[in-house]
């Protein structure tokens, strides 16, 4: 996919300076509208991406606005871009890049555009390794944006909405899931990216503050979610939330508390 540059498409960028992230610190996409025309030609576009940036810059005094910018006719340009942080959803900026169709997606929402969105969102989960999340700004704003055209098409095109496997493997995918989860409640604001460290783990914390929260009595250690056929109180604890034979010890190659976890996050239910 070719991304048109800010210098190709002449940005006055001097003081998009909100600073950096990597692709890998990313959680997701939040996508929005412009709610401009949609520009009729490249040039056209161009004048509506210098105008965007003024207003976000002069206007608003933002440090930067959306990471890219979509057309009626798929091109794709850079703003902040892949690593700058942008200004686009208030108090998601760093987690999420923010990609903007250059038009009124309660109007319209071309197929060439939903395509480029769909290619884009794909090399970016590509950058940061893990499965994004993909959210209108509307998930998480008070706000119409990106309108509900383009809002109805954001589910079809998560990059990895696919079904855990209820397999009983503590497995990278099961991990990422539970990490996705636990951000949700607002209990872990670490990366979604499949691990557990063994010394201390935030994503072993983050599910000890929510057995606690459902009557564990853990000591919030970040320690003790395994597979090894070791056992552990957090383990205990959890199969006891799960309601399967709390005997501290996730059994290899398969445990069935895993396998309980996993159809818990399936079914969205933690
Ligand atoms: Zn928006």
């Amino acid at each position: 996919m070719d991304i048109v540059t800010r210098t190709q498409w002449g940005s006055t960028q001097q003081v998009f300076n909100a600073g950096t992230v990597t692709p890998a610190q990313r959680v997701g996409v939040v996508v929005h509208h412009s709610v401009t025309g949609e520009g009729g030609s490249r040039p056209a576009v161009e004048d509506l991406l210098r105008m965007i940036e003024r207003l976000d810059r002069d206007t608003n005094h933002w440090p930067g606005t959306y990471n890219f910018a979509i057309d009626y006719a798929g091109r794709v340009y850079e703003m902040s871009g892949r690593d700058g942080i942008g200004t686009h959803t208030a108090g998601h900026n760093t987690a999420y890049w923010g990609i903007c169709y250059i038009g009124d997606g309660s109007k319209a929402y071309p197929a060439a555009a939903q395509r480029a969105a769909t290619e884009l969102i794909s090399q970016l989960t590509l950058a940061a390794g893990h499965p994004l999340q993909v959210l209108g700004h509307r998930d998480l704003n008070t706000t119409e944006c990106p309108g509900a055209l383009i809002e109805a098409t954001l589910h079809a095109i998560a990059t990895d909405n696919s079904p855990l496997a209820v397999d009983g493997r503590l497995g990278h995918k099961t991990i990422s899931c539970l990490q996705q989860r636990l951000r949700e409640k607002g209990l872990y604001d670490g990366p979604l990216d499949g691990r557990i460290d063994v010394t201390h783990s935030d994503t072993v914390a983050a599910l000890q503050t929510y057995l606690n929260a459902h009557g564990a009595h853990l000591v919030v250690d970040g320690e003790g979610l395994w597979q090894t056929g070791r056992p552990s109180a957090t383990i205990a604890a959890l199969q006891a939330w799960l309601g399967t034979p709390a005997d501290g010890v996730l059994d290899l190659p398969t445990s069935s508390a895993v396998k309980a976890l996993q159809a818990r996050l399936n079914g969205g239910s933690l």
